[in-house]
């Protein structure tokens, strides 16, 4: 039997997604189980157990080669180690060898969730096509990943590309990772609200604070909420700025709740990038929203994967 899919997981503090993925990219299996995220390692472990007991008793599964993990971080992709801030129960957790215990030896490619983003949205999505490229998930936190000369680089932890972390406000408000002014401290939709809250925006009958609400108001033209998009749009833009002058990027592409804000956070983004971006080889740089919904988790591990399997194959093919 050809043996020509691999099973990915998306692993995040809400939900554990699992799937039987083609080398199109076309999901022919699912298995979902919630992520007992306070619960010990065991307990959490107990999930992704059932939900590649799901996999493996499918039909299709004689067919799957690899498997990929797109977790939250952080990742030690070297190590095979997971820590996600939001799941308490597992640090160092060993995941790999776990799911490759799991899934009878095959090999197991792990990145972090931005980097599984970015294999997506270059495989699939808004960056497809393009040889060096930044893509972000701003939400709840800001991360990101990088496409370097058409390939995916994760870098030795799994980690590279994590834009949320880094400084654009020297001596701003400390950031939860122990660093003051950081992208996320600024961009993230829990600060946007906050930053929002405290200039004095306030939500309608309905109480929602949220980032969403606030896109709303924005949309709507409170100079508050208009205000707040502005700043995260400006922090966004320097961080991006700065990887572009740094690695040559052409694209940087933006997923996550806060990107489906629409024009109140790319319109004052795009004006910010040309007061940043400015030395003539990052001035072609173009934003775009990112273009693969919510499977790209899964996508993304799937495409993390196919890329690191195919790339033994090279190596193989190399030494015959
Ligand atoms: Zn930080």
């Amino acid at each position: 039997m050809h043996m020509d899919l691999v099973a990915a997981l998306d692993i995040g503090g809400t939900k554990i997604a699992g799937a039987l993925v083609d080398d199109r990219g076309r999901i022919l299996a699912r298995a979902q189980q919630p992520t007992p995220a306070q619960e010990d390692g065991e307990t959490v472990m107990g999930a992704v157990d059932a939900v590649l007991a799901e996999l493996t008793v499918s039909e299709l599964w004689p067919r799957t080669r690899a498997v990929g993990i797109g977790s939250a971080g952080p990742v030690d992709r070297s190590a095979g180690t997971v820590s996600p801030v939001n799941v308490p129960g597992w640090r160092d957790f060993p995941l790999v060898s776990r799911v490759r215990e799991i899934a009878g030896g095959l090999p197991v490619e792990l990145v972090g969730d931005g980097v599984a983003m970015t294999a997506a949205e270059h495989w699939q999505g808004a960056a497809r096509g393009h040889d060096n490229a930044l893509c972000m998930v701003v939400s709840t936190g800001v991360g990101g990943g990088l496409i370097l000369g058409g390939q995916l680089h994760p870098g030795p932890t799994g980690n590279a590309g994590h834009i949320g972390h880094i400084s654009v406000d020297l001596d701003g408000d400390p950031c939860p990772c122990g660093a003051r002014g950081c992208v996320e401290r600024i961009a993230s939709g829990p600060n946007i609200a906050r930053r929002a809250l405290a200039d004095g925006w306030r939500p309608g009958a309905d109480g929602d604070a949220s980032a969403a609400a606030v896109a709303r108001a924005a949309h709507a033209g409170d100079p508050v909420a208009v205000a707040s998009f502005e700043r995260a749009a400006q922090a966004l833009a320097a961080g991006i700025a700065a990887t572009a002058t740094l690695v040559e990027i052409d694209i940087a592409v933006i997923g996550g709740g806060v990107a489906k804000s629409g024009d109140v956070l790319f319109v004052p983004l795009r004006r910010a990038l040309r007061d940043y971006a400015t030395l003539s080889f990052v001035q072609r740089l173009t934003v775009a929203p990112a273009s693969t919904g919510t499977d790209a988790g899964l996508v993304g591990a799937a495409a993390a994967a196919l890329r690191s399997d195919s790339a033994r194959g090279e190596v193989q093919r190399q030494a015959v």
